[in-house]
């Protein structure tokens, strides 16, 4: 008997996390933040004081009390992808379990910096599982990472191989044939396993009712070549900001900074933060390139610098979202000697994400910005997550048996179901809407 806990995401976007419960036997997948919910409640406290009863209360972390009588069942954590809102909530209540961390090279060592940035020991050994690679939990239990695209590096499809057959878990992914980091999906091992059998397959429907293909990261490099190597104005910086964690972005960000001849700087912890994950396990050798500025002392003094020579610089800021205490928002305060000028140039490389917190901080953010008369450019970006015909083309590939869509509010669930429909699945049969807190049993 399988049974599949909704414990976060599937009622919103954030705090991913699933309970698989095999006979016996549980794995935990994900545990993810709600990162607005986060931010709200750490905002003016001490995280570590902070208890894991009291995040739960906030939204900020998955509400794992539905799983309290199977807890001590649970054999392994296994994370995904290095995303806040799939493994952030790893160093808060991953001690509640007993059990193994599971998860690739980068993953761990992005988990592992958090857990020293804020000074917490976890009990929980961290074990790394590379992609393409399997490990045995149990007699009857073996979980397997098949590579995936996404928008931070390493992800893996999840792969619960059972007596009842196997359990794809597929939170977050793109089908990119062109990624400029990594490799392409490895499609011939996902095959290998829809000829054995999926017996279900929990995948996200964040872009479900976009009717299109996700451009693949390739095009997204394309869009920051024209806009970057179109800018010639010599006198006036150039600055950009993507989400820190995406290494492949970034790389195309240096690459067309060192083809106009620009010193290349980050600025802000979160950048620091993964560049050195990625460098750690070798994915990556941006430091080689570009210099990296972390801490708010040594920031300030670097852009009193630029200000002198501000057309050989290129900068890269933590930000993008408007947040109220990033180097962007510092910068379009006027906190720093560094002043805006007219024709300077921003360049946001990413999309606003649709919460109402996000679109009220970017607005204001973005009025700051224009006071000085700034060039912006916006939504230089392709999202990670596949849209409505990656989904289809995904499922056709796994065909599963019983599909269960997950990451996103109803209306982005629904429209999964819409398309499975359409593919001849059937609700209630084979097609599973679940809410946070509840399970189905197949
Ligand atoms: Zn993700």
């Amino acid at each position: 008997m399988i049974d599949i806990y909704a414990v976060g995401g599937y009622t919103e976007v954030g705090k991913n996390c699933t309970a698989i419960k095999i006979d016996d036997e549980v794995i935990v997948i994900d545990l993810g933040l709600a990162l607005e919910n986060y931010i709200k409640l750490t905002e003016d406290a001490d995280i570590i004081k902070i208890s894991p009863e009291k995040l739960m209360d906030a939204g900020a972390v998955p509400d794992i009390s539905v799983l309290n009588k199977i807890k001590n069942k649970v054999k392994a954590i296994v994370i995904s992808h290095a995303h806040l809102d799939h493994m952030g909530a790893v160093p808060y209540i991953a001690s509640q379990f007993k059990a193994p961390v599971i998860c690739t090279p980068f993953t761990a060592e992005v988990i592992r910096s958090i857990l020293k940035d804020d000074k917490i020991k976890l009990d929980n050994e961290i074990k790394v599982l590379n992609s393409n690679s399997s490990i045995k939990i149990s007699e009857n239990i073996k979980i397997e990472f098949i590579h995936i695209t996404h928008s931070v590096p390493q992800t893996v499809l999840i792969a619960i191989h059972t007596k009842y057959g196997i359990i794809m878990y597929a939170n977050d992914f793109k089908l990119d044939l062109r990624p400029t980091l990594g490799k392409i999906p490895n499609f011939k091992r996902i095959e290998e396993l829809a000829n054995e059998g999926i017996y279900a397959l929990i995948v996200e429907s964040t872009y479900a009712k976009d009717a299109k293909k996700m451009p693949s990261e390739s095009v997204a490099k394309e869009m920051l070549r024209d806009v970057l190597l179109g800018i010639d104005n010599k006198d006036n910086v150039i600055i950009a900001t993507t989400f820190s964690s995406h290494l492949a972005r970034l790389k195309s960000i240096i690459e067309f900074g060192k083809k106009l001849n620009r010193k290349i700087i980050f600025l802000g912890r979160s950048l620091a933060k993964y560049t050195r994950a990625g460098e750690n396990v070798g994915i990556i050798h941006f430091s080689k390139k570009i210099e990296i500025v972390k801490y708010s002392k040594q920031i300030r003094k670097r852009l009193n610098k630029i200000e002198e020579d501000r057309g050989k610089y290129l900068l890269v800021v933590t930000g993008h979202q408007g947040e109220h205490n990033s180097v962007l928002y510092k910068i379009a305060r006027g906190e720093f000697k560094f002043k805006l000028k007219p024709e300077d140039n921003m360049i946001f490389s990413c999309t606003t994400i649709p919460t109402p917190t996000n679109i009220a901080n970017r607005e204001a953010l973005e009025n700051e910005l224009k006071l000085s008369g700034i060039r912006i450019f916006k939504d230089i970006h392709q999202s990670g997550h596949a849209a409505k015909e990656d989904l289809r083309d995904f499922i056709n590939l796994v065909k599963p048996k019983n599909i269960i869509p997950a990451h996103g509010d109803k209306e982005m669930k629904n429209a999964l179901v819409d398309l499975t429909v359409e593919m001849g699945y059937k609700t209630d049969k084979n097609v599973f809407l679940v809410k946070d807190g509840h399970k189905i049993s197949l």
